[in-house]
Formats: C-alpha cells, structure tokens, sequence
C-alpha cells in the first residue's frame, strides 16, 4: 500500500492512498488543476483514481470535489448528512457518482472503515484503510483523522496500531493563545470541536503506536498558530518520553506540506 498528502491545511486538504495502480482520494479541497498537478509529480495517472472519499463538508475538503469527479468520472463516497451539504453547490453528477457510505466502503480494491470524529461540521470521519484481499492474510493498514477537537474513543480503536498515519497537528496552544485571532476563532479551534493541539494529538500516537507503525505525517498544520519545527518538537519531546522511544523502533515522523505533495510512502507488503 501507499500514501500520500496531495496538500494540507486550511488552504485544501487532499490525500491519496492506494495498492498497486489503483487509488482513492481522502478529501479534495484543492482545484481540480491542483489536483491533477500533484498526482502528477506522485507519477499517478488520473486514470488511477478510483474515487473520492469525503471526511466533511468544510470547504478547504471539497473545493474541488465536483470538478475531479465530473473529470475522472469516479463516485463520489459520503455520509447521507454529508450529501445533504453538498448536493446544492457540488453541480452536476451522475447518480452512481453519489455513494451513500456509513460504516464501511470497498474502493480501489481497498477496505475502508470509516469512524467519527469531533468537529464543527454536520458530521465528520476518519479513515482506517486495508487491502480487500491480503495476500498472506494480513495487510497494511493506513489510518486518517484530521480536523477533530477531541481524540475520540473511535479514532483510538481504528488508529492503534497503523502502519502508517496521517493525523492533525493543527496548532501549538501557546501560539494561539498569543496570537491575534479574535477570541470567538481561538475558542473555536481549541473546543471540543475545532482541531487538534501538538501535545493532544501526541497523547493519542502515545496510544497509537503499536506493532508495526513505522510511518507519521502530521497534517492540517495551522499557518498562523504553529510551524513544522514546534509541531515536531512538541510531539517528538512527549514521545521521547514515553515507553516509545524505549522500543527502539524505526519511526518516520514529517510534516505534511502545505500546498505541495509529500512523498509518496510505500509501506511493502508482508
Ligand atoms: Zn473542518
Ligand atoms: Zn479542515
């Protein structure tokens, strides 16, 4: 399996993960031009994309949702709430372009289980990824979870133990404390449904972490209240910490790039 952030953050967030020559996209919140640019530099064809999965109905996710779909012809994978959101600006699409998903889809060739996480939208999901068919019984697995206030209890159960994960760090509490946001925006990000803090998403990868996680991208990065540097700091100190760096164990961790792609991660099969 592979992954890959296309972009990230609050100016679009996109992440692509797929087996072999078949790929789904995790939100597309950039242009459809965007869009393409990136899978291009990734050396992913558009005709390698299978379809498009969305977390939540906040613009920097579906900015460019109608147009890749329209474009590649691919369904379009969201919950019933979701849809309701998207139907009136999404434009035009075919009927089995709209997929209704509520637990769980197959895309790609890939299992995708789908749990809830904690934010200001109708609802909001994160994604644990598998192969459909392992070849020797056990697959990779890749977890998502971005834009959430909380760790919930769900984001524990399908995140532990991941191969690879792509989760938020959206902001340091100091930077946005000091910072100029207005008040009601800082109450906003740090609430129970806004975005994750370094040191709350490293509370949760301390939980994580486990068997054979060897991959972290931190994403959804604010521009204004943290930077790479105190993202990987904040959380590498409280990992250094923990019972994690005891193990010794070959952990990856990078920041995802804001507008740009991050390289393509290849997690071998067993
Ligand atoms: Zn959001
Ligand atoms: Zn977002």
């Amino acid at each position: 399996m592979h992954l890959a952030t296309l972009a990230s953050g609050s100016s679009g967030n996109s992440i692509v993960v797929g087996h072999e020559k078949r790929n789904f996209l995790v939100d597309c919140g950039i242009s459809l031009k965007a869009t393409l640019h990136n899978l291009a530099i990734l050396d992913i064809a558009p005709s390698e994309i299978e379809g498009i999965f969305i977390t939540h109905e906040h613009s920097d996710h579906i900015k460019g949702v109608g147009a890749v779909a329209r474009k590649l012809k691919i369904p379009i994978y969201a919950s019933a709430k979701i849809w309701d959101e998207l139907n009136p600006s999404i434009g035009k699409l075919k009927d089995e372009q709209r997929v209704v998903v509520k637990d769980a889809f197959t895309c790609a060739g890939l299992r995708v289980r789908v749990f809830p996480t904690s934010h200001d939208s109708q609802e909001s999901f994160g994604v644990r990824v598998e192969v459909e068919q392992p070849v020797k019984g056990r697959s990779r697995a890749i977890g998502i979870a971005t834009d959430t206030g909380i760790v919930t209890e769900e984001m524990h159960q399908a995140l532990k133990g991941c191969d690879a994960l792509v989760v938020e760090a959206n902001h340091d509490r100091e930077m946005l404390w000091q910072g100029g946001y207005p008040w009601y925006l800082k109450k906003r990000i740090s609430g129970n449904y806004g975005h994750l803090e370094n040191s709350q998403l490293a509370e949760g990868l301390l939980q994580w972490i486990e068997g054979n996680t060897q991959r972290i991208v931190l994403a959804h990065l604010s521009d204004e209240n943290n930077t790479p540097e105190t993202a990987l700091s904040t959380i590498l100190r409280i990992l250094k910490e923990s019972r994690v760096a005891k193990e010794n164990r070959d952990l990856r961790l990078r920041v995802a790039p804001r507008y740009t792609p991050h390289e393509l991660i290849v997690l071998e099969e067993y």
